[in-house]
């Protein structure tokens, strides 16, 4: 057993997929973004629950995650949102992959690979209307038109546009690039291209445009029970179904004074007791994405947090759970061990630690325990059909 893990409460995703779908407009359904092997959570597993309960359509960024998919029995529809490469396209075809068109270049050599494989290609067409990523602009429909009018096995049955600001107040930047989509899907019907499933929404469009649902929605971050922002708390009932754990591997009882860790920029302020726990950034954990101020006040938040911190005084680090017990981590955080002050709180080598880990930066290596019906998996355990039940797990207060 690993002195790290991961426990995965597969049906907190049931309960959050329950209530998104509760709030879909009547005929839009819900298109599951599992990308990035479900933001950590494992792409198999949760879309084999989904799926289970129902859901018709899911989602990925690559051709690699979609043939994984598929290799595991997700036989709904599956959309792969990126570009993908020449190389790719067969192999996509022949795993039934949906594919985005975004750009005139690949027609020619999906029309080709298509033919050859004697297999139609469907795809969704994506429209650039403000994310500055991939897609087609108003400018290029013409050509887009032409080129598919001259394909026999490339069917266009979608089309779509992502919100690059989608999670901010403001909605001017929204609403445009909204416009910029119905322009578009205008466009094309005017070119003889009626009747394409539509789809705009990523999580927080959900939320707060229900008028924009159309035919899917696309949706990761709220069946992971996170929200996109904190001004979203509150507005479905979602449960958080990730919980990462480690153990106490080494304890120590320390004098006030002692530095601890890399560079010594923490130093005890009484008698305390030191535990390390054998997780450092190589896991994933206490990294934090690049903080770009959101405002002038964010900004000078972050420029007092950074002049603090070379007094060694931090604001707002990372804190582990003992016993209930929020304790700060002390000092940096190392490759694979940490240490954490954890004052005078009884506590022995082997006793479990919450850790905060995020989802995305997790490190794949670290095990994945799901727990489903009160029924505990590791990960693809569930369709190898063993269900190695460990009553350690069992005992250890899962969610
Ligand atoms: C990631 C992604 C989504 C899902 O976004 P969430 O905010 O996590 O729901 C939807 N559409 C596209 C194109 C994406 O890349």
């Amino acid at each position: 057993m690993s002195a790290t893990w991961i426990e995965i409460d597969l049906d907190a995703i049931l309960n959050n997929y329950q209530e998104i779908v509760s709030h879909l407009q009547p005929l839009s359904r819900l298109m599951a973004v599992v990308k990035a092997d479900a933001y950590g959570i494992g792409s198999v597993e949760v879309a084999r629950v989904l799926q289970e309960a129902g859901c018709e359509a899911f989602a990925v960024t690559t051709v690699t995650e979609g043939i994984i998919l598929r290799e595991h029995g997700i036989h709904a529809q599956i959309l792969v949102l990126g570009p993908v490469l020449k190389d790719e396209l067969s192999e996509s075809l022949q795993a039934d992959l949906l594919l985005t068109l975004s750009s005139l270049e690949q027609i020619e050599d999906l029309e080709e690979s298509a033919s050859s494989l004697g297999k139609t290609a469907q795809v969704h067409i994506k429209l650039e209307t403000g994310m500055g990523r991939t897609g087609f602009v108003y400018e290029n429909l013409e050509d887009l038109a032409r080129a598919l009018g001259d394909c026999s096995w490339v069917k266009p049955v979608g089309i779509f546009t992502h919100f690059a600001r989608g999670a901010q107040r403001d909605r001017t930047y929204t609403q445009e690039q909204y416009t910029r989509f119905q322009r578009g899907v205008n466009r094309l019907e005017e070119l003889g291209m009626p009747g394409l499933l539509k789809h705009v929404c990523n999580s927080a469009a959900f939320l707060d445009y229900p008028e924009w649902h159309h035919d899917f929605v696309r949706i990761g971050t709220l069946l992971i029970g996170h929200v996109p922002a904190p001004g979203f708390a509150g507005k479905l009932k979602l449960s958080d179904p990730w919980l990462a754990k480690t153990r106490i591997v080494h304890l120590r009882k320390v004098p006030k004074g002692t530095f601890v860790g890399y560079q010594s920029v923490y130093q005890t302020k009484k008698e305390t007791q030191l535990a390390v726990i054998p997780v450092g950034y190589a896991d994933g954990f206490g990294l934090i994405p690049h903080l770009i101020p959101q405002g002038f006040w964010d900004f000078i938040k972050i420029v007092i947090k950074n002049f603090l911190a070379l007094f060694g005084i931090y604001l707002g680090g990372e804190n582990a759970i003992l016993g209930g017990h929020t304790v700060p981590v002390a000092g940096k955080v190392g490759m694979q061990l940490t240490i954490l002050d954890v004052g005078d709180r009884p506590c022995q080598v082997g006793d479990e630690v919450i850790i905060p880990l995020r989802r995305t930066l997790a490190n794949a290596r670290i095990p994945r325990i799901y727990r489903k019906n009160k029924r505990i998996f590791s990960k693809r355990g569930i369709e190898e059909g063993v269900l190695p039940f460990n009553p350690e797990y069992a005992n250890s207060n899962l969610g």
